[in-house]
């Protein structure tokens, strides 16, 4: 398999590199060029004559091959896409029409390489087609005879057949020179090969029957020993053309189990058969004659190759069992894959083939283009970061920064591959032997003084007290412990085992000795209130944290001075029998507390105190809910609601999606960093910008709506003023009924009624308000009916200012302008 994938890689980085020389994509393209570099008859060739020419690949290439003046002429049964400098003509090689239209293209002319690749599209089977496509060729060659020049070339497909070597014989007869090749473009497990014919002998006379395929082929395949007076067919006996054997063209054809359990070859026993009858009980009831193998048996045409191997391995056994003595066969894999029946055309097959490997090309293109495009990138990525350091100094021109040192083989895990060489690295020996820097502290006395029963000498040689000594010692060690262990539980002589043995030689250090007076847990109880009162352990806890404490602590200094807390008058008898203290108490402990917090600094615990000590209304009022604020939601934070509650994984997405590089809250950022980030930091959106869309169109569509209490209202308005109309239209026809009444009396009247029809504007009584009722919902002020309006008074001041000034606008524009 590995082998396969091998060879089938390098054919492919073949073809790739060949597509890439020659831009062409075909595997018949590829076969074209192949041969042409191998014998160059194009580059040699004006007039190129190619017989099934399409789809038009050898056509190109002949073209691209050839000099500039050069003329292709491709015939095809099918229409060749035009092609600049070439010629296609939709002819049948076989017949005189197409020889007619060669003749009219070419008139004198003649060809200087006839190429053919034909491939006739039938599938019957592998027999029939190869036949087929012999014939074919022999066509070709047919016109090739009329229409090469002397001296030409002829290159030729042909499958690998029974009658091959009849038509290379014709070739070789027609030909000074008869090359057999397979290029490595056409597949391997293809019967076809190429015959390039070089030096066309043009013979004046040539024996039609050397150019009739029914002929050349049986009586070549008959009679070997006729071979040479085909040339000289007036002295042979002509012999009956018998046509293919029947055999080949049949449908159907049985064998019987017992002939195909007696063949030598189970494969060459079963070609051209259509099932297979069970004709001796041994073979019917041997166990491997399964259900399945003998629905095999029915219809041999539509079995895979995996059936027919079956089929082989049934035959194998069976013949084993029953027929040992007749024969021994042997069977290779390869020949099972040689002559699996053939369920696609050759034609099909290349064109699979073709389609394959423009794929196999388009990939590895793509891929090229992509390792390219990834250079690049990485490549003006590193520039640009080069650039951007040298702007900002950061690199010096010659400074090549650190350089990583090799040989240091102990810190490259990559060396250690096995527990037996990590092995090895753990035990490696130190550097240098800590007992031995051990040693020589203990040299120390000579160079220092100290009083060994009073005071210890540091190492600037300045005595020290004990006291300090414990501080100092102390120190250090929270400082390994913190280094190391975190919170440090563990005893000294744990320490010593954990740290390894630079710290046990330190302790053991007689200069460093330790004057620590503390048992063991008195010294880790007191390490671990160290480590929580660490500032930064502190800043740790949480707000929340900080404020319960605070708020018991106060809690339990009200409680003392019995005052009753909101919530835990319930919860305590204790607590119980303070709240049925009176108020005196109360305002006793408050007035206390006033006084102790106003010398206080801390202005948080006072306004605490001030919420702690709230009497037992405004404790009711506090137990009530606080009243949810309405929030109006926009367009994108409803999308985003409506996602949430779409289901837990598009909520839990959309909670891991905050958490992003936006989703910080650093502290102490240089300034520059803080501006930049606040002009170009944005939260990317984690709602899709449809679902928003949506909700928008939503709120338009709202808006837009009216509403239907207006709607109503302007109905009821409208139908009125029609109705006030109607009614004063009747009125307006009795009065212009009325003979008696002058046309001025008829006009006044009707001038009246149409008035009272108009719709009247409701008057609106303005009450003013009065200051104790101004933050109040007014009642209705008495003696006010219908529609009325509360103003305040400083709106009617204006008003009649605004008036006085209009009045006194007019008069002065009365009097004139010299009065202003
Ligand atoms: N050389 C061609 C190219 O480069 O694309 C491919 C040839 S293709 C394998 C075989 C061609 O033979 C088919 O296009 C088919 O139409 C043609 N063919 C088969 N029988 C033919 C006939 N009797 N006359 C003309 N063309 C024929």
């Amino acid at each position: 398999m590995g082998k396969k994938t091998k060879v089938g890689k390098t054919r492919k980085d073949k073809f790739y590199q060949l597509a890439k020389e020659t831009g062409f994509r075909s595997r018949a393209a590829f076969k074209l060029i192949q041969l042409n570099r191998k014998f160059g008859f194009l580059q040699q060739s004006q007039v190129c004559l190619d017989l099934c020419a399409a789809p038009g690949g050898w056509m190109q290439v002949a073209k691209q091959n050839m000099p500039v003046s050069s003329i292709v002429i491709g015939v095809d049964l099918f229409p060749i896409r035009p092609i600049a400098g070439c010629i296609g003509l939709v002819e049948d090689i076989t017949t005189e029409k197409c020889r007619q239209s060669l003749t009219k293209e070419l008139q004198s002319w003649k060809a200087d390489v006839v190429l053919h690749d034909g491939a006739p599209n039938v599938g019957r089977n592998w027999l029939f087609d190869s036949y087929q496509q012999i014939c074919l060729t022999l066509n070709a060659l047919k016109l090739t005879t009329q229409f090469l020049r002397g001296g030409g070339w002829f290159v030729t497909k042909v499958f690998r057949s029974k009658d091959y070597n009849a038509l290379l014989w014709v070739l070789k007869q027609l030909f000074k020179k008869v090359h057999a090749t397979k290029p490595s473009a056409s597949r391997k497990e293809s019967a076809e090969i190429f015959v390039v014919c070089q030096e066309y002998l043009a013979p004046d006379i040539i024996d039609q029957r050397l150019l009739d395929s029914k002929y050349v082929f049986e009586e070549l395949d008959l009679e070997n020993k006729k071979k040479n007076s085909l040339l000289h067919p007036e002295r042979q006996k002509r012999i009956k053309a018998e046509g293919y054997s029947e055999q080949d063209l049949s449908l159907r054809s049985i064998l019987s189990a017992t002939e195909f359990m007696k063949a030598e070859n189970a494969l060459s026993a079963l070609q051209g058969v259509g099932s297979i009858r069970i004709d001796d009980d041994r073979i019917a009831n041997h166990k491997k004659t399964t259900p399945e193998i003998l629905e095999c048996c029915k219809d041999l045409k539509v079995l895979g190759r995996k059936d027919i191997k079956g089929l082989v391995l049934w035959w194998k056994a069976v013949k084993d069992s029953f027929f040992k003595d007749e024969t021994a066969a042997v069977i290779e894999e390869q020949e099972a894959e040689e002559t699996t029946p053939k369920q696609l055309t050759q034609t099909e097959l290349e064109e699979l083939e073709d389609l394959e490997l423009q794929e196999q090309i388009r990939t590895l293109t793509a891929e090229e283009q992509k390792e390219l495009k990834r250079k690049r990138k990485k490549t003006l990525k590193a520039k640009a970061k080069l650039h951007e350091k040298m702007n900002l100094n950061m690199v010096i021109k010659g400074d090549d920064g650190p350089v990583e040192e090799t040989g240091h083989e102990i810190f490259d895990l990559k060396v250690i591959d096995s527990a037996v060489e990590l092995d090895r690295f753990l035990d490696v020996s130190p550097d240098f032997d800590v007992e031995e820097e051990g040693k020589e502290a203990e040299k120390l006395p000579k160079y220092k003084k100290y009083d060994k029963d009073d005071k210890k000498m540091d190492d600037d040689g300045n005595y020290e007290s004990d006291e300090e000594n414990a501080s100092s010692d102390d120190e250090d060690s929270d400082e390994m412990v913190n280094d190391e262990q975190g919170l440090g539980l563990s005893d000294d002589g744990e320490d010593t085992v954990k740290v390894g043995k630079g710290k046990k030689a330190h302790e053991e250090h007689p200069l460093i000795k330790s004057s620590d007076f503390r048992d063991k847990d008195t010294k880790r109880q007191q390490r671990v209130q160290l480590w929580y009162e660490k500032d930064n352990l502190q800043n740790i806890a949480s707000d929340d944290d900080e404020e319960n404490y605070d708020l018991k602590n106060m809690a339990k200094e009200y409680n003392l001075k019995g005052v009753s807390l909101l919530g835990e008058s319930t919860l305590s008898g204790d607590t119980n029998g303070q709240a049925l203290l009176g108020k005196k108490a109360k305002r006793r402990a408050r007035h206390e507390i006033e006084t102790k917090d106003s010398s206080s600094d801390d202005s948080d615990s006072d306004s605490d105190s001030e919420e702690l000590l709230k009497d037992d209304t405004a404790s009711a009022d506090m137990s009530k809910e606080p009243k949810s604020k309405k929030v109006r939601l926009t367009e994108n934070e409803l999308a985003l609601g409506a996602l949430m509650i779409r289901g837990k994984k598009t909520q839990r997405d959309l909670i891991d999606a905050a958490w992003n590089r936006y989703a910080f809250n650093d502290e102490n950022l240089p300034i520059w960093f803080t501006q930049d980030e606040q002009e170009h930091m944005t939260m990317a959106q984690p709602v899709p910008q449809e679902l928003t869309e949506e909700y928008q169109r939503k709120v338009q569509e709202l808006n837009v709506r009216p509403i239907k209490k207006v709607m109503e209202a302007k109905a009821r308005k409208k139908r009125r003023s029609s109705k006030r109309m109607a009614k004063a239209k009747k009125m307006a026809e009795k009065i212009m009924e009325n003979a008696d009444a002058s046309t001025h009396e008829k006009a006044k009247q009707l001038k009246k009624v149409y008035k009272k029809a108009e719709e009247k504007k409701k008057e609106i009584t303005y009450v003013v308000a009065k200051k104790h009722t101004a933050s109040r919902r007014a009642s209705r002020p008495a003696g006010v009916k219908g529609r009325y309006r509360v103003v305040d008074p400083r709106e009617k001041k204006d008003k009649r200012s605004a008036v006085a000034i209009k009045r006194r606008q007019k008069k002065g524009g009365k009097t004139g302008k010299g009065k202003r």
